[in-house]
């Protein structure tokens, strides 16, 4: 049964331009039609920035594993779903980024959630960035932690918060590498001083970092000559695939073998898809072009746009057009749209109240001619709409 306020509430997000829906898209190539419409879109919203989604090795790779490995890991990692691929994926990663173990996990959003639980209790303290993840936020609002934000990227707020609270037991600062919202990078050198100087653990989620910063891939931390006490790593973005992977010493990952619920009591990361992940390692390591391109093709759109367009230059493939209010980010959404051009409108509670963007992501497979498109069109909209950023 409908609780009677559920469609009242469904109702008011319609009326704050807040509503949600899923769209379904028939895959063709590189390109999604949008099956309610038949419309055939480029795509400019994914986080598939490296292409391997579609990469013929990876896929050929992820082929002949599912006929060694069948398809599934049949159990939790504890009962019998660790198999030998695991164990070697975990080592490539773990000698890639200095770490001693590597847990795998279904998804980015439970290992924070796992790892979060288990490390922390109601003595401890947990500090982080304001614009982390909601799967970070959630998790230390649900916690008997106590739970503290800094402003984003402020190391100075983030050191008075460590001065204030000292009496915690345990202390855990969060950053993400790159941020996922607005592609800009997080002072990681500074905020690793900051709590050494405090003895604070530091945890680092690069989810969308790992795989684009760096000559080998390597990440935010490589980048920045630091090493975090915690770093998760997830495939669902520059990988091509999904999961994720949390490297720590070894006494941390034997006490997350024993405590984290999201890895104690959920089925494996299937082996054909960890060998997916080390199939697209190689690559990731490897294949430095990949990279040269985004960067290429970041300073193609750049070149392109009016002034009018309020796109915030990054070194990421994330690039965020911010407009303001949601009613705008969905008008020139649906502009773009019109256009062939998917490019979703991000809005509140992803974001903050007044920060509605466009969230436009570059991908390795987009060609030069389909940047120049995009530039056109994007000068169209905000010309259309005017400067939207003021
Ligand atoms: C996407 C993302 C996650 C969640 O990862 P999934 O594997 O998609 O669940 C966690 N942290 C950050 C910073 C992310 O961008």
């Amino acid at each position: 049964m409908l609780a009677p306020d559920w469609i009242a509430k469904v109702d008011s997000l319609k009326e704050q331009n807040l509503y949600r829906s899923c769209k379904t898209f028939i895959k063709d190539g590189a390109k999604l039609i949008d099956s309610a419409t038949n419309k055939k879109l480029i795509n400019f919203s994914s986080n598939d920035y490296l292409a391997l989604a579609d990469d013929p090795d990876l896929k050929k790779s992820y082929q002949a594993a599912i006929e060694k490995y069948g398809c599934s890991s049949s159990s939790s990692p504890l009962v019998c779903g660790n198999l030998t691929i695991h164990s070697e994926l975990e080592e490539l990663l773990c000698s890639w980024q200095g770490f001693e173990r590597a847990l795998f996990f279904n998804s980015g959003f439970s290992a924070n959630q796992a790892l979060l639980f288990s490390l922390l209790n109601k003595d401890d303290l947990v500090v982080q960035d304001k614009l982390n993840h909601a799967s970070l936020q959630e998790a230390a609002h649900l916690l008997t932690a106590k739970s503290k934000r800094f402003a984003h990227n402020d190391c100075e707020h983030l050191n008075s918060i460590l001065e204030k609270n000292t009496t915690a037991r345990q202390r855990l600062v969060i950053s993400e590498g790159v941020f996922s919202m607005d592609g800009d990078l997080a002072p990681i050198a500074e905020i690793s001083k900051i709590c050494s100087k405090h003895q604070a653990l530091f945890m680092l989620d690069d989810a969308h970092g790992c795989g684009i910063l760096g000559a080998d891939g390597a990440g935010s931390c490589k980048l920045a000559k630091i090493k975090p006490d915690i770093l998760l790593i997830t495939f669902g973005k520059a990988w091509g695939l999904n999961g994720a992977a949390i490297l720590c010493s070894n006494d941390c990952a034997e006490y997350l073998t024993q405590k984290a619920r999201h890895f104690i009591y959920s089925t494996a990361m299937a082996p054909a898809h960890a060998a997916a992940v080390k199939c697209a390692l190689g690559i990731i390591q490897t294949q430095n072009w990949r990279r040269e391109r985004l960067a290429q093709l970041s300073s193609l759109l750049a070149s392109e746009l009016s002034l009018n367009v309020p796109m915030i230059k990054t070194a990421t493939p994330i690039k965020p057009i911010i407009v303001g209010s949601a009613k705008k980010a969905l008008e020139i959404a649906d502009f773009l749209y019109n256009k062939n051009i998917l490019l979703s409108a991000i809005r509140p509670p992803t974001v903050a109240v007044n920060t509605a963007r466009l969230r436009l992501t570059l991908n390795v497979a987009h060609s030069d001619a389909q940047i120049k498109y995009l530039a056109r069109c994007l000068n169209q909209a905000f010309l259309k709409h005017g400067n939207l950023n003021v």
